[in-house]
């Protein structure tokens, strides 16, 4: 019987952690090159791309998006600007008083020679010209030969485009005054998954595409330095890059040509007024900086340190950084993540300009190495981001040499104040549809943090970081979803976590313990709320020493290990029988008197009233 059990064990590991059967991914391959008419901000585009179908289905359609189209009075996304409560401050204008706001839509004032659009000209598969039709920014094609499972075909689209106004994430003459944002500039392949075709209006939220090869020529003014995605293949011809190159022109432009590997969004910004710093990180990862040279931007002359030490310890604790390079540009209007790039605005303060590397470099992971969808888990590519972003924060600014068991007390009381505000609604709802951009912002920033954080109460925080790097070995350059993280976790730590992430993701149930009281030796508990999780209970007994109470959940069918954390020092751990969701009460029976207990003092259970979480004799 031993030796059987053995065998299923051996069995067991060597294929949970194999790929899930039947996953599959589609694929793309572009190579564009695009013609710059700086003057009027507009460019001719020229695109071939390759498409790979192993859908396991024949295709009879594709779809496209063609973002800048939002950025028209009367598009889906400046409807949203009118009538949201409280519209994005980038991209609305406010004609009332700050308590009593009157807010207009920036798009809906936008002249024709301001707006955004792409115009397919031509498009052809495998050489056939097919029919086509654009609904807002979707562009939808009627194929003129199915694409057959397993097999490529071959588009060639010929466009041309405007670059609107900088409303949000791209455009023109940002804030900071950099020319040209070029985000989201190309149409681009929708993705198709198990879920069908992902077709979201860009009405706010993020994006989603397959992953591919990218090789993009940009014919620009010889004037102009541009960052981007990917490598620079002809740095020797160009502006900024090498010492005294030499500058190939022709009638004045020159030929930017860079190419990038297994992304799937490529970004870039240009300016007159841009200079490049680049540096390497221990782990071998090429850092650019590109950014204006000008009393504004002090604080970028002061980042590249900090973004070395960035892809160091993420590299060492969520998976290396599998790209060459990586490359931070000043752009667009806050923070933006793409395929090895970010736009990142402002810069002269270096907390907060780190603050947003951090953040927008974390998306690495959590959103390019892990094409996440943001529409959909708007709480695992925002919420996982902000953790990994607060770990490399702890590490690499505040140089803490251990971590404390909850790294973001912050993001507890962001997701409590979202909690009891009324305005919550579950983290599962797609992102575009929250009635507040509040609710949005603190479910995805804080309450998928907290859920990340409180995973580590539930199954240890060793658990926590062997997860994350399981992870990143099981599902780099897929597209992953929030149950596939879920998965990972039980496979590491042998615990059911099926009830929490339901329950913390689908609903808006709220945790909420308490000590009723004690009674001689006897310690009771109570669940005041619906939302049942495993206890961590510590005593001090009038004789001076401590005991770690453990009591599982029935549900996680498993238990955490011993965690070696400063608040359980010098305690003993016993583990209790299981408690229910069923049961509201808990009894905990000691062998000494109790001089105090505490509910939970490493405060990572996410308990909207821990008032009532300590007793004191
Ligand atoms: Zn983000």
């Amino acid at each position: 019987m031993r030796k059987f059990t053995l065998l299923i064990c051996i069995f067991l590991v060597q294929f949970s952690f194999a790929q899930r059967k039947g996953y599959w991914q589609q694929e793309v391959d572009y190579k564009m090159e695009i013609d710059m008419k700086e003057k009027a901000y507009q460019y001719d585009g020229k695109m071939q791309l390759k498409y790979t179908n192993n859908s396991g289905q024949s295709l009879n359609k594709v779809y496209f998006h063609l973002y800048f189209n939002a950025f028209q009075p009367g598009s889906m996304m400046d409807n949203r600007l009118q009538n949201i409560p409280d519209p994005d401050k980038r991209m609305a204008t406010n004609l009332g008083t700050k308590d009593n706001p009157k807010y207009e839509s920036r798009i809906s004032t936008l002249k024709p020679d301001q707006i955004g659009y792409q115009k397919v000209t031509s498009l052809k598969q495998d050489g056939k010209v097919v029919s086509y039709k654009v609904d807002g920014t979707i562009l939808e094609v009627t194929l003129a030969k199915p694409i057959a499972e397993g097999k490529t075909s071959t588009f060639e689209m010929v466009w041309n485009a405007q670059v609107p106004e900088q409303i949000r994430r791209s455009g023109r003459n940002s804030k900071d005054g950099v020319e040209f944002s070029m985000a989201q500039w190309y149409p681009k392949m929708a993705e198709f998954d198990p879920e069908g075709w992902h077709l979201d209006e860009y009405i706010g939220r993020e994006f989603f595409a397959p992953f591919g090869n990218f090789d993009v020529t940009i014919n620009i003014g010889k004037d102009y330095v541009i960052g981007a995605s990917g490598e620079l293949q002809n740095p020797n011809n160009v502006k900024g890059y090498v010492k005294n190159p030499t500058i190939k022109e022709q009638n004045g432009k020159v030929s930017w040509n860079f190419k990038a590997e297994n992304i799937h969004d490529f970004v870039w910004a240009a300016d007159k007024e841009f200079i490049v710093e680049h540096a390497k990180s221990k782990h071998g990862v090429n850092v650019y900086l590109v950014y204006q040279d000008n009393d504004s931007s002090t604080a970028w002359r002061e980042a590249m340190p900090y973004a070395l030490g960035f892809f160091d310890y993420n590299s060492e604790h969520f998976g290396q950084y599998p790209w060459k390079n990586y490359s931070i540009i000043q752009g667009g209007d806050g923070g933006m993540e793409y395929g090895t790039a970010t736009l990142i605005a402002g810069g002269k303060n270096l907390e907060s300009l780190i603050g947003t590397i951090f953040h927008e470099a974390a998306h690495s992971w959590y959103q390019q190495l892990f094409g996440i969808n943001e529409t959909y888990n708007e709480w695992f590519d925002e919420g996982f981001t902000s953790y990994v972003e607060q770990m490399a924060h702890l590490n690499v600014v505040e140089k803490l040499k251990v971590m404390p068991s909850n790294p973001n007390p912050d993001a507890y009381r962001g997701y409590i104040a979202l909690a009891l505000s009324g305005k919550e609604e579950p983290a599962s709802l797609l992102a575009d549809y929250y009635n507040t951009n509040y609710a949005y912002s603190l479910e995805a920033y804080y309450k998928g943090q907290v859920l990340a954080i409180q995973l580590g109460y539930i199954i240890g925080n060793d658990n926590l970081n062997k997860t994350f790097l399981q992870f990143y070995d099981q599902w780099k350059f897929k597209h992953p979803s929030g149950n596939d993280f879920k998965r990972v976790a039980e496979e590491v730590s042998g615990i059911n976590l099926k009830w929490y992430f339901n329950l913390f993701i689908n609903t808006t149930r709220k945790i909420d313990y308490a000590i009723e009281g004690v009674n001689g030796n006897t310690i009771k508990l109570v669940n005041n709320s619906d939302f049942a999780m495993p206890i961590d209970l510590l005593v001090e007994y009038t004789d001076g020493t401590k005991e770690l109470f453990y009591i599982p959940l029935r549900e996680m069918r498993g238990e955490k290990p011993e965690e070696n954390l400063v608040e359980y020092k010098g305690a003993k751990r016993t583990i209790l029988e299981d408690w229910f969701w069923t049961k509201p009460t808990y009894e905990v029976k000691t062998s000494k008197e109790v001089k105090k207990a505490t509910i939970d003092p490493t405060k990572r259970l996410a308990d909207v009233n821990d008032k009532n979480n300590v007793f004191k004799k």
